[in-house]
Formats: C-alpha cells, structure tokens, sequence
C-alpha cells in the first residue's frame, strides 16, 4: 500500500545546520549519526539518550555520575 501523504502543515524546524561546525577548515560533527540511516541522519538528543527521527534507531548515552 502507498504511503499516505501527510500534510505539511507543521514545519519541523531544521537544526541540521547546527550539527556541523567548521574548524580550522575542517568541517566537524557535533551530534551523532545514525548508523542505520547513513551519515546523512543526525540522532536528536535527550537527556540520556539519543534516537533518530527517521527509523527510530535509540543509543543511550552512558554517563557516569561525578
Ligand atoms: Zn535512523
């Protein structure tokens, strides 16, 4: 079955400029990609834990506590 188009109403905000950041010439990655998805996907952070908006993909973030 085809895919229902959805609406564009809701413009989701694109923070995809703000993954990268160039230093020195070198362009840099801030925010973890998916490794499902390719390089091209970036996972948004939470608290403990990052996931991805395209194939749900979650990765929790290990942080021990000071
Ligand atoms: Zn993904």
């Amino acid at each position: 079955m085809a895919a229902p188009q959805k609406p564009a109403k809701k413009s989701r905000s694109n923070k995809v400029y703000k993954a990268y950041k160039v230093e020195g010439g070198v362009l840099k990655r801030l925010r973890k990609t998916c490794p499902k998805c390719g390089a091209g996907v970036f996972l948004a952070e939470h608290k403990n834990r990052t996931t991805c908006g395209n194939c749900h993909y979650t990765e929790f973030i290990k942080r021990e506590k000071q």
